[in-house]
């Protein structure tokens, strides 16, 4: 098997990581900008003998900087465009699903407490992406094979985000990163108050799990979607940053009393607009849904969150 990796775009996320596989499988080909598109398709055209030897285009999850070249590539290569099932329709059905999404982000915002004004500006600036309203998609499971590439469901980052087992190792998308650790709650609402925080650490064990099984001879790399390669440890480095900060959102709320999402998210990241309003309310969430799990605080009236009697 043949990996090879090209960067494109750049957003706030730092460059992506496309993965051309045997030269048939596309994996994550970046952001909808002209100027990625220009990059990846003069890229591929260098690398394959034809655009149509391209047989599929995968997205590990729903996020525009790695499905936003996937219908045009998979349109000019004529190759078939997939992700997992439960994300798929975010792409699938793009128009619909961003006015469900942005309704879905403004309510659960709210519901951390984030005021009026800072959800109003975030919707606001919500600009659609330059995506077709609607494409076709094929629905990956767990455990399906894809031109010799198996897929892995890793939801926690998003609901329905995929990663794909290679000879070589693990195209892990954003569910390891090798510079910053993935957001979890506020990078998809739809895991709002269904303890994302927990599915997640299940999704490192089981990731750990695959690669304990592959180890046999050299050591397995993880291939991520974001920045080169990281080495497995980096799955060690990003359980044991939660369990930290999990300690310090627990400390924060110790002396606060009771408090919202927001208000412990402005208490450990300072102030924050735009998307790092969601992003930090959403991950602060994350936190507390997991405390609650533990059963080491609990949620009071106005979506407040207080320590549990001891
Ligand atoms: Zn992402």
């Amino acid at each position: 098997m043949t990996l090879e990796r090209i960067a494109v775009g750049s957003t706030t996320e730092g460059a992506n990581s496309a993965y051309l596989v045997d030269g048939r499988v596309l994996v994550d080909p970046g952001p909808p900008v002209d100027t990625a598109w220009t990059h990846l398709r003069d890229w591929l055209e260098a690398s394959l003998e034809a655009l149509t030897d391209l047989e599929y285009v995968v997205c590990t999850h729903w996020h525009a900087d790695h499905v936003g070249l996937a219908p045009r590539i998979a349109s000019a290569a004529e190759a078939t465009c997939c992700l997992g099932h439960v994300d798929a329709p975010l792409l699938g059905a793009y128009r619909d699903e961003r006015a469900r999404r942005l309704e879905r982000d403004a309510a659960a915002l709210a519901a951390w407490g984030v005021p009026r004004p800072v959800i109003e500006e975030l919707i606001d600036r919500d600009t659609p992406s330059p995506l077709p309203e609607t494409t076709p998609v094929r629905r990956l499971h767990d455990g399906d094979v894809l031109a010799g590439l198996q897929v892995l469901e890793t939801p926690g980052h998003t609901r329905g985000h995929i990663a794909l087992l290679a000879d070589e190792g693990v195209l892990v998308g954003d569910t390891v990163l090798p510079t910053y650790t993935p957001n979890i709650g506020g990078s998809d609402t739809r895991t709002a108050k269904t303890n994302p925080l927990k599915t997640y650490i299940e999704t490192l064990e089981t990731l750990e799990g695959v690669l304990e099984r592959s180890t046999e001879g050299s050591e397995p790399r993880l291939y991520p979607g974001h920045g080169s390669r990281c080495e497995r440890t980096r799955i060690h480095d990003i359980r044991t940053h939660h369990e930290r900060r999990t300690e310090r959102i627990r400390g924060l709320l110790e002396e606060r009393d009771s408090a919202t999402p927001w208000e412990l998210a402005t208490d450990c990241f300072g102030s924050l607009g735009g998307i790092h309003a969601k992003f930090g309310a959403g991950e602060v969430a994350a936190h507390l849904e997991y405390l609650e799990g533990a059963g080491a605080v609990s949620e009071v009236d106005g979506g407040k969150y207080t320590l549990s009697a001891a």
